[in-house]
């Protein structure tokens, strides 16, 4: 396939994309098409790596009002519902869900997630069918699980063995949840203990992490401890990361380096913490978002997940990560040309390095996986929630969508709309 036309992320105008066997071959102005080549053509617009999602829960998903919904909206009402769901789970309709969730992420552009998967039911139900799942999109999706003890590691009994087990059984990386723990003290030996555990197995971590409004929560700095003290810089995640938002200045200004040397990436929930965060204030209140430009601005990755979709945490949502990036944007107010360009990234190539894939990006030599959007730049694909025109895998079509329009019928004015206003 020879993609004429195309508009790159970067900024460079007019390239052509030419892919062979599986891979990016060639890009550039004006290449040559070999012999019996399918040439599509561009039509100017922005090519970009494929959305990457790095924080989302795909055993929850799509159980909205199951068994009834969240009334006061927050976190730990949503953890009590999810404890009322789980003994009315099934493993059909958890495959079922998940698939269906699968669908509406392709159709988005959206090719690779990590989804945490609670492991505190002693069937492992939920790990069961997600690793069902894991092979049965491996074609088309990069699914990436988490072992998340929902309950607390230590909290939660037998909690530990059952996590043991979901590794055992093919879970990719380990989860955690601090905050959940009894006390302070039982939070940070929980991080040090899941740490230990995955040093020990090769594997990665990425805990929820501090995801409440107490500026005393702290225990990102004990993972960037344990992330040095392990050797494990560059394959640790400290997701949600509110409590950041409430801390003490002078204190943040000794964590962040530290969370810097210690390689550690950051994951915020923009759709999830503006909605669940200050539940507890009345006014002012606090967004809860984690420090995003302070810590970009410290070398610090960052990405941006989805956490959930119409769930007991969250009733919206369609897997759409050009809507969580603009959620970002308003939230932590990077709306500079420069803050608006790093939200599209936080869902593009920082999600692709906390997820460690191989082969992404548009250089010659990666996977040709991308997605057309009908847009010319990144900012205006986040402005409009560009259409996704075309989503590529491996050099296959996997999904197309018409370019969105609307016939006028106006005096003077011209017979349909076009909302690209981008040079
Ligand atoms: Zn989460």
């Amino acid at each position: 396939m020879l993609i004429r036309n195309i508009c790159l992320p970067d900024g460079r105008r007019g390239q052509d994309l030419l892919v062979q066997e599986g891979r990016i071959a060639a890009l550039g102005p004006n290449l040559s098409a070999p012999e019996g080549m399918e040439i599509v053509d561009g039509g100017g617009w922005l090519l970009s790596p494929p959305f990457v999602d790095a924080h989302f829960h795909m055993d929850a998903t799509l159980s909205y009002g199951l068994p009834r919904v969240n009334q006061s909206g927050t976190l730990l009402e949503g953890i009590a519902l999810w404890g009322e769901l789980k003994p009315l789970l099934t493993q059909e309709a958890l495959v079922e869900r998940a698939l269906a969730y699968c669908d509406w992420a392709v159709a988005r552009g959206l090719l690779a997630i990590r989804s945490h998967v609670d492991i505190c039911d002693p069937r492992l139900l939920a790990v069961e069918a997600l690793l069902h799942v894991r092979e049965r999109v491996k074609p088309y999706l990069d699914l990436q699980l988490v072992a998340f003890p929902q309950d607390g590691v230590l909290r939660a009994t037998g909690a530990l063995e059952k996590l043991k087990r979901a590794l055992d059984r093919g879970v990719d990386v380990v989860g955690g949840i601090p905050h959940f723990e009894r006390t302070m003290a039982d939070g940070a030996a929980s991080v040090k203990l899941l740490c230990e555990l995955a040093a020990e197995r090769g594997l990665m971590v990425d805990m929820h992490c501090d995801e409440s409004d107490d500026p005393l929560s702290r225990h990102v700095e004990t993972l960037a401890f344990e992330t040095q003290r392990l050797g494990l810089q560059g394959r640790v995640t400290g997701s949600h990361l509110t409590s950041m938002h409430s801390m003490d200045n002078y204190y943040v200004s000794k964590l962040i380096p530290l969370m810097a040397e210690a390689g550690l990436h950051a994951v915020a929930n923009p759709l999830i913490n503006i909605t669940l965060q200050g539940r507890h204030d009345s006014y002012p209140k606090r967004r809860g978002m984690t420090r995003v430009p302070e810590l970009l601005a410290a070398g610090v990755n960052v990405g941006f997940g989805h956490d959930c979709v119409m769930d007991p945490w969250y009733s919206l949502g369609s897997g759409d990560m050009l809507e969580v990036a603009a959620m970002g944007l308003h939230v932590a107010q990077m709306s500079s040309q420069a803050g608006m360009k790093a939200c599209f990234d936080a869902v593009t190539v920082n999600n692709a390095r906390i997820l460690g894939l191989e082969g992404y990006g548009l250089e010659p030599g990666c996977k040709a996986d991308f997605v057309l959007l009908q847009a010319r730049d990144p900012v205006e694909a986040l402005r409009l929630r560009a259409q996704r025109l075309l989503v590529v895998r491996g050099g296959q079509v996997l999904s197309r969508c018409a370019p969105a329009t609307a016939q006028l019928s106006l005096p003077g004015r011209p017979a349909t709309v076009d909302w690209t206003l981008a040079r």
